[in-house]
């Protein structure tokens, strides 16, 4: 058997599309233009591209791109304050710190200042207990992206068999919370998994959040079963610099049915998931109908 790809950039681009569409809609109808707001602090060379391009995009589908670039010695009461006049500014509709934060600052008590309704990241305390509970929240961006792309392959989820690899809050858990919402029997794998091998074989799912080169081989892989890798490792191959996932692409793809590549899967679909909450976020705080297909 051979895999069918799963396109991501090219889904991304489809969901970015939607998120265009409801913002000239909301323009048009209701005069309104969602406004993200991301946080910077500090100089670290990744997350500085993750903000251009997240800046890039938010601007690109008609939202309202701010950015609040900080020192990395900024103290946490300066932070704070930033933080309450965005939550307080109804111009913004989404706000996003970007993480890691320098390490003198408390990363929890930092997200949980976001207002729940404009933590477009998903990572506030309320949503991580709404979504839990099955109820309207704001979804981990990561997560939602991987969701999507599973529903667009597979129509229900109903019964299929899942497994998620990895238990992270901002990964793993809201992962396996999604697929229990549209009615996976889920299990979560992590470091500590006896035999992981034999649960993997199990899964009409796997999703693979570990941030280990290749881990996964073709050969723990159930006939047919979809593979969306979230891993993103930096390997050196041949002499060159290469980025691989957590699957060994080309075993898993001669035995799934479906897999997701990296680059190219998972990856794009984090920013337009980011966008699309943007968007949700906005609709919600005017009392308006979410955009459909952008949510969980
Ligand atoms: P994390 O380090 O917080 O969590 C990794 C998880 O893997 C842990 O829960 C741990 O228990 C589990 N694990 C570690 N070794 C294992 C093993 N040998 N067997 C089974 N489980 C094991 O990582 P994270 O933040 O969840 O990210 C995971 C990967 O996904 C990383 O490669 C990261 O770069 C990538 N990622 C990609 C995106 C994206 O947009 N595509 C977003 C977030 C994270």
């Amino acid at each position: 058997m051979t895999a069918t790809i799963i396109d991501g950039k090219a889904f991304a681009a489809r969901v970015r599309e939607q998120v265009a569409e409801h913002v000239t809609r909301l323009k048009t109808d209701h005069d309104l233009k969602p406004g993200l707001a991301v946080v910077l602090v500090g100089e670290d060379p990744a997350s500085q591209v993750y903000v251009r391009s997240k800046g890039k995009m938010t601007v690109e589908v008609g939202m309202n791109s701010v950015e609040h670039k900080l020192d990395a010695d900024t103290s946490e009461a300066d932070l704070l304050s930033l933080i309450d006049q965005l939550n307080n500014d109804p111009e913004i509709h989404g706000i996003l710190v970007q993480l890691p934060l320098p390490k003198h600052l408390d990363e929890d008590l930092v997200i949980n200042s976001v207002a729940p309704e404009k933590d477009v990241d998903g990572f506030h305390i309320s949503n991580v207990g709404l979504l839990g509970t099955g109820q309207k929240s704001m979804v981990p961006c990561t997560p939602l992206g991987c969701l999507m792309m599973l529903r667009d392959h597979h129509g229900s989820l109903s019964g299929m068999d899942a497994v998620v690899i990895g238990r992270s809050n901002i990964v793993g858990k809201p992962m396996a919370q999604l697929l229990l919402g549209d009615s996976c029997t889920v299990t979560i794998a992590h470091s500590r998994t006896k035999d992981l091998a034999d649960v993997v074989r199990r899964a009409d799912i796997v999703v693979a959040a570990v941030g280990r080169p290749e881990m996964v081989p073709g050969d723990w892989i159930k006939p047919g079963a979809t593979v969306i890798d979230v891993g993103i490792n930096r390997i050196e191959r041949d002499g060159k610099n290469k980025l691989v996932g957590d699957a060994d692409f080309d075993s898993c793809a001669a035995v799934a049915g479906a897999i997701t590549p990296v680059p190219g899967g998972v990856g794009p679909m984090t920013i337009a998931c980011l966008l699309a909450n943007t968007v949700t976020a906005c609709c919600r705080a005017n009392g308006l109908a979410e955009p459909e297909g952008l949510t969980a």
